[in-house]
């Protein structure tokens, strides 16, 4: 039998045989990977986790809530470092499709959060952005998992937000639309939360149709 490899380091993966994981799927990623996977660390926000740096009150949140409702919970897995950087930017970056089935893996223990949810929502891609990677890269790692997923947003292409100001980000006008009627709670997926806009302004085209809780699960934070 051929010996499995982890999707992220292409190394065998080897795992000591026990009868508890006997019957367990096999591991499509070796430990060292999975471990390179790290918590956040420090003092943080307890809204949007971000590293408080001698501040008693998060900037971010008092900015952001001058312009939006705050969301109703926000979920960080994990610290956007080196590893991480880079597993996303093969993914989006390279579009290695199969890194979708990893970032699954990694929701594994959110299964039950998530199906508790009337609709889970994928952060949609620009058309054009659809073309260039050929696949949406949220959309495409919910569909390993056996979540209530919904195509309720679509996403209009806009300028490459890493080369605004905040405030220019703000002036934008929402990029995202409502395609079909949502309501009840809804859970939002995303790869990074940055600035948060994105997923502020997703919220707000969400909750202008009726939806009433908005909550949003992210892979990474700087
Ligand atoms: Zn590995
Ligand atoms: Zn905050």
């Amino acid at each position: 039998m051929d010996r499995l490899k982890c999707l992220v380091c292409l190394q065998p993966v080897s795992e000591p045989l026990f009868l508890s994981n006997y019957f367990s799927p096999p591991r499509i990623i070796c430990m060292e990977c999975e471990a390179a996977f790290e918590q956040l660390q420090g003092q943080r926000c307890p809204h949007c986790h971000r590293l408080l740096v001698d501040e008693k009150t998060c900037s971010d949140c008092r900015f952001m809530h001058q312009y939006f409702k705050p969301l109703d919970r926000i979920q960080i897995l994990y610290d956007y470092n080196d590893f991480m950087k880079e597993v996303i930017h093969a993914y989006k970056g390279r579009g290695d499709i199969k890194l979708a089935r990893v970032f699954a893996y990694l929701l594994r223990g959110h299964l039950s959060y998530m199906k508790s949810f009337d609709a889970v929502i994928a952060l949609p891609t620009s058309d054009e952005k659809l073309k260039q990677r050929g696949f949406s890269q949220m959309e495409e790692i919910l569909s390993h998992l056996p979540v209530p997923c919904s195509r309720c947003l679509t996403m209009s292409s806009r300028l490459k937000q890493s080369e605004l100001t905040k405030k220019e980000r703000l002036k934008q006008v929402n990029p995202f639309a409502v395609s079909r009627p949502v309501d009840g709670r809804i859970l939002l997926i995303d790869d990074i939360y940055t600035t948060g806009l994105t997923v502020h302004h997703a919220a707000e085209v969400l909750r202008a149709q009726g939806v009433h809780t908005v909550e949003v699960l992210t892979f990474a934070r700087p």
